[in-house]
C-alpha cells in the first residue's frame, strides 16, 4: 500500500478490514458470538445474529481477495479485486449508493405536469434499554410499522403521488437514549399536497397502531440534492458506535431499505457484467475461467507475468479498464 489514501498497486482501495477497521470488526464479532452463546434465542433471531456474524466476516475480507480471470478464446488474463458487497461496509456502500442513485434518477424522470416531491415521514422514537438484542427487536418492529403505515397512507385520498422511491433512515441519539427512524420519500405527483390533511391522516394511521405521532410530514419540491439525500443513509451506518451499529444491523437485517413503489423497480444488487478486456467478449460461462485467491497468491501470479495487473472499475454495471499498469508492476513489487 502506498500513502495515497490506502490506494494499493492495483489502484483500488483497501477494504474496511485493512484500514484499522479490522479491530473494530473483531470486537463486534465477539459481542455477537457472546450473545449467541449466552442463551437460546428464537430461530428468527438466531438467524439474524448468524447473518450479522457472516456479514462482519465478509467485511474483513473486503478488498483483500482477488479473482483471476482467464478468457480461453483470446488467452487474456486479468485480475479483479473482490468486494464484500455488504450494505454495512463503508467502502462498498459508497459504490453501491452511486450505482443505485443513477438508476433511480432515470426511473424518477417526471412527465409533463409532474413534479418530484421530497417528503419526510417520521414516527415516535424507540427508547433503548441497554440490551442490544431487545433494542434490535423493538427497532425492527418499528421499522416494519413505518413501512406498513406508509403503505396505508398511499391508499388514502390525500396521497396524490404516483411512482417513487423511499428509504428508511435510523438516527441514533446516544445521549438522549433513543433511536429514531424516519422515511425519505421521493415521489412524482401532479398538483399540490394538502399538508394539513396529510398530517391528520398520518397521525390517524399511527393512532390505530397505538402511537401518537405528532410530527408533521415535511413536504418539499425535490431539488438536485434530494436523491443524494434519500440514498445517503447507506454510507452512514459505519459511523455509529458499536452498540448502535449492531442494533441497526439487526433491525434492518434482510429488510429492503430502498424501495420503489407505484411501478418503480430498481434493484440494488451488485450484478456486474464481465467483459473480456482482450477481445470484448461478454461472459458466457463456458470460455471464461476464474478462481479466487488471496493477496499473497495474487502477487505470485501477477509477478510470474501472465496476468495483467490492471485496475478495473465498475462503471454502469460493467468492468471498465481505468488505468494500465503494464510493465510498472515489477518495479512496484521491487520497492514493496
Ligand atoms: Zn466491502
Ligand atoms: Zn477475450
Amino acid at each position: 500500500m502506498d500513502s495515497e489514501g490506502g490506494r494499493d498497486f492495483l489502484g483500488g482501495r483497501g477494504g474496511v478490514g485493512g484500514r484499522g477497521g479490522g479491530d473494530r470488526l473483531d470486537t463486534l464479532q465477539i459481542t455477537v458470538e457472546k450473545t449467541l452463546g449466552s442463551k437460546e434465542h428464537p430461530e428468527f433471531l438466531e438467524n439474524i445474529l448468524l447473518g450479522i456474524l457472516r456479514s462482519l466476516e465478509r467485511m474483513k475480507e473486503c478488498g483483500r481477495r482477488y479473482r483471476l480471470w482467464h478468457h480461453t478464446v483470446c488467452d487474456s488474463r486479468w485480475v479483479v479485486r473482490l468486494r464484500c458487497e455488504q450494505r454495512w461496509c463503508p467502502v462498498c456502500a459508497q459504490v453501491r449508493s452511486a450505482r443505485v442513485r443513477e438508476r433511480y434518477s432515470e426511473a424518477l424522470h417526471g412527465g409533463k405536469g409532474e413534479r418530484l416531491y421530497h417528503i419526510v415521514l417520521t414516527t415516535i422514537p424507540v427508547r433503548f434499554t441497554g440490551d442490544w438484542v431487545e433494542d434490535l427487536l423493538a427497532l425492527r418492529n418499528q421499522v416494519g410499522r413505518l413501512q406498513s403505515a406508509f403503505r396505508r397512507l398511499r391508499q388514502r385520498k390525500v396521497w396524490i403521488g404516483g411512482r417513487g422511491v423511499y428509504s428508511v433512515e435510523v438516527v441514533y441519539n446516544k445521549g438522549a437514549g433513543w433511536f429514531h427512524i424516519h422515511m425519505h420519500v421521493l415521489v412524482l405527483a401532479r398538483g399540490w399536497w394538502d399538508l394539513d390533511a396529510l398530517h391528520k391522516t398520518w397521525r390517524e394511521i399511527w393512532l390505530r397502531m397505538g402511537c401518537d405521532v405528532r410530527h408533521r410530514p415535511n413536504v418539499d419540491v425535490a431539488d438536485k440534492g434530494a436523491l443524494k439525500e434519500v440514498l445517503k443513509y447507506v454510507t452512514k451506518h459505519w459511523e455509529l458506535d458499536g452498540y448502535g451499529l449492531l442494533v441497526v444491523m439487526g433491525a434492518l437485517w434482510n429488510k429492503r431499505l430502498i424501495q420503489g413503489f407505484g411501478g418503480v423497480r430498481v434493484t440494488d444488487d451488485g450484478g456486474v457484467e464481465v467483459v473480456c478486456p482482450g477481445c470484448g467478449a461478454p461472459y458466457d460461462g463456458v470460455t471464461f475461467n476464474w478462481r479466487d485467491v488471496t493477496e499473497e497468491e495474487m502477487r505470485q501470479e501477477v509477478l510470474s507475468g501472465v496476468y495483467w495487473a490492471d485496475y478495473w472499475e465498475v462503471v454502469e454495471n460493467r468492468l471498465v479498464l481505468r488505468r494500465s499498469w503494464g510493465r510498472k508492476v515489477d518495479k512496484t513489487f521491487m520497492s514493496a
